[in-house]
């Protein structure tokens, strides 16, 4: 979109809310191809205008993308009353970019989680008809077996009566503590947890690793993020 109002523009590069733009506009901390723009409903031309904030090049990119590696203990939601989200993990300005959480991991789930205001991106990775692969890492009570490996993969039938889509589970180690790999193609509530159940083990630990070509930045510690590269934004595409 390349036309768009001064205030729009600036509140969604995260500058400040729409209120607190008009009022920065009105301040005369904003200059449009060199000239001091008074008028918060000025059009704009996203692409070939130059617009400065407080003397500062506001570049105007659409969509933002953030890889965090969601830490336990809060939730993938944007709002909550109670409870710690993942967006209060994020500083104002992106926050103030309407992001949301890309599906959802559980509140004791931790990795991968991607937050973007890019709706039909989002789209793409959630719908089951795509069949995007979400790779996990579990830690489960108990010996995990081949036998359970072939469950998986003619799909199992959770509690409900619903039959999973055929998945693959890659065992790194049976013991007390067995450690797998599971990679799903869906993304039903408490999946992994679910299917674990379902054949009568418990999940104890759980981390996504990868979203379709995009695996978590192991750099990364439990709470931190960055913005996706171009590279990665296009390996979701
Ligand atoms: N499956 C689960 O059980 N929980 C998650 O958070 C993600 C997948």
């Amino acid at each position: 979109m390349a036309k768009m109002r001064l205030d729009k523009l600036l509140s969604n590069m995260g500058i400040g809310t729409r209120k607190e733009v008009k009022k920065y506009i009105k301040d005369g901390l904003v200059e449009v191809n060199g000239e001091i723009v008074l008028d918060p409903s000025k059009t704009v031309d996203t692409e070939k205008d130059e617009v400065l904030f407080d003397g500062e090049k506001v570049e105007y990119k659409e969509f933002i993308y953030v890889m965090m590696n969601k830490p336990q203990g809060v939730i993938s939601a944007t709002h909550d009353k109670s409870e710690e989200t993942v967006i209060d993990l994020l500083p104002e300005e992106i926050a103030l970019r309407k992001v949301f959480p890309v599906g959802r991991l559980d509140k004791d789930t931790e990795g991968l989680l991607i937050i973007t205001n890019d709706g039909e991106l989002a789209h793409k990775l959630l719908s089951p008809k795509k069949k995007v692969v979400k790779k996990y890492y579990a830690e489960v009570l108990g010996k995990i077996t081949e036998k359970d490996a072939e469950k998986f993969k003619e799909g199992v039938i959770l509690e409900d009566g619903y039959r999973t889509m055929p998945s693959q589970l890659e065992i790194i180690e049976s013991s007390d503590i067995s450690k797998v790999y599971v990679y799903l193609t869906e993304g039903k509530y408490h999946q992994v947890k679910r299917m674990f159940e379902a054949i009568g083990k418990k999940v104890l630990y759980l981390k996504r690793l990868c979203m379709g070509k995009l695996q978590l930045d192991e750099n990364l510690e439990p709470g931190e993020w960055r913005e996706l590269t171009e590279e990665e934004v296009n390996l979701l595409k």
